[in-house]
């Protein structure tokens, strides 16, 4: 048996040199560590604008490259792959390539296509095909299959790319998610919530390459404990994406009292915003983090409204990345349903922002109300008060092998 290659494309071709190098290595240490507890990180190679990875077992074993196919197709950045086996640069070893791809598949129909990285190869592409087809429609005959060949349409299709070394062959293309690697783009802190919002909003940052970093704030013991736990149930199903993530839950409860006493009702939803956003740069600054993120969606709730994301936005100094703006709620929840995260956000949960503020929070707050009342605040206070209660949790992704741990970075 030899062991089975997955071949991984990725597009993003726009990127520059240096960028590229840069996406290129992150994509491939982040398939290591999806794998990490299938194959040894060496197995994951870069090398003529694809990455390869030697299996530990043959394409044969189809429960096994299942799960590196369901694995594989949470890596950001890539854009499809190939699971088959590496030959070697000689016509008949690909044309026995080729038949053992097709080996267990039932199909009326198929075709060739080659790609010739490697000009130096003595046929051309067009040629490869040929022979190729050639070979197999023999072979098929030879068995008593019926079988044609079908350009256009075919049931299935052999895959070749001939490049510098070595031959890939394989009959089994997948899509990737697409994106970019996670890390590429730099950190950011999200604001994770237990609703439907911020966790897909998240998931969209690290599918543009950010490692997310999350914040949770809560009003325990004034409100339940449940958001708290729903959260960290939300964090382990986005972890699977970046491997590693780091989650602050920080107590407010104190500092929504001082507000409370200083704010009439109405302020008081877009006080605990402007509080949150604080407490999160401050965080950005400690993690190295460019940007916030939040799960606002324009005019979805009261502290939605475009005034009042312009109210809370007026005292950041890092930019606030609201990647669901312009997004209905359907698609928000259809969304939470393919990652996953649609269960937890469903349950009931008691939210720290409705925290004595009433039934009618303000929609169109006014800068110099505000302003009059954060005369009263002191807002490094609150801030620090606040951080100097905050819990730290460092999240794994299950499937990770341990002994790698300490090679996640941040
Ligand atoms: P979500 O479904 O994400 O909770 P939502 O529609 O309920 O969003 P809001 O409750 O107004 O909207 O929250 C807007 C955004 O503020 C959230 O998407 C999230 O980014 C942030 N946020 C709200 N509550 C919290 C919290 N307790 N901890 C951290 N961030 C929060
Ligand atoms: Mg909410």
């Amino acid at each position: 048996m030899s062991s089975a290659v997955v071949i991984c494309h990725y597009h993003e071709v726009a990127l520059k040199q240096r960028n590229r190098e840069i996406f290129e290595k992150k994509l491939r240490t982040n398939i290591a560590f999806m794998l990490s507890d299938i194959v040894k990180q060496n197995m994951v190679m870069r090398g003529y604008g694809r990455l390869k990875i030697v299996l530990p077992f043959g394409f044969e074993e189809t429960e096994k490259v299942e799960i590196v196919k369901s694995r594989l197709s949470n890596v950001f950045g890539l854009t499809n792959f190939g699971i088959g086996v590496v030959t070697a640069l000689d016509i008949e070893k690909i044309c026995e390539a080729s038949l053992k791809v097709l080996k267990n598949k039932t199909f009326k129909t198929f075709s060739v296509k080659t790609k010739r990285q490697n000009k130096r190869f003595p046929l051309n592409s067009v040629e490869v095909n040929r022979q190729v087809g050639a070979y197999l429609l023999e072979e098929f005959k030879n068995e008593g299959k019926e079988v044609s060949v079908d350009l256009k349409n075919p049931d299935v299709s052999v895959h070749i790319e001939i490049v510098d070394k070595e031959v890939y062959v394989y009959a089994d293309r997948f899509k990737g998610p697409g994106g970019l690697p996670v890390g590429s783009s730099g950190k950011v802190v999200s604001l994770l919530s237990a609703g439907f919002d911020s966790p897909i909003a998240s998931y969209m940052m690290m599918k543009r390459g950010a490692k997310v970093i999350f914040v949770h704030y809560h009003s325990y013991p004034y409100t339940s404990y449940d958001s708290i736990e729903q959260v960290k149930q939300l964090v382990k199903i986005l972890t699977k994406f970046q491997f590693h993530s780091k989650l602050f839950i920080v107590p407010i409860a104190e500092a929504q009292r001082i507000i409370v006493l200083n704010a009439p009702v109405g302020l008081r939803t877009i006080l605990y915003r402007r509080l949150m956003i604080k407490i999160a740069e401050k965080i950005a600054e400690k993690e190295g983090a460019e940007a916030l993120v939040t799960g606002e969606s324009l005019g979805q709730v009261a502290s939605q409204t475009l005034r009042n994301i312009r109210v809370i936005n007026q005292i950041a100094t890092f930019p606030i990345l609201r990647p669901l703006i312009g997004i209905d709620k359907e698609e928000i929840i259809q969304k939470a349903r393919e990652i996953g995260t649609y269960e937890i956000s469903s349950q009931p949960y008691d939210d720290c922002c409705s925290f004595l503020t009433g039934r009618h929070p303000e929609t169109w707050a006014d800068f110099d109300e505000i302003f009059e009342v954060e005369k009263k605040l002191n807002w490094d206070e609150l801030v620090d008060m606040s951080l100097s209660n905050a819990e730290i949790e460092n999240v794994y992704a299950e499937f990770l092998n341990k002994d790698i741990l300490e090679k996640i970075e941040d």
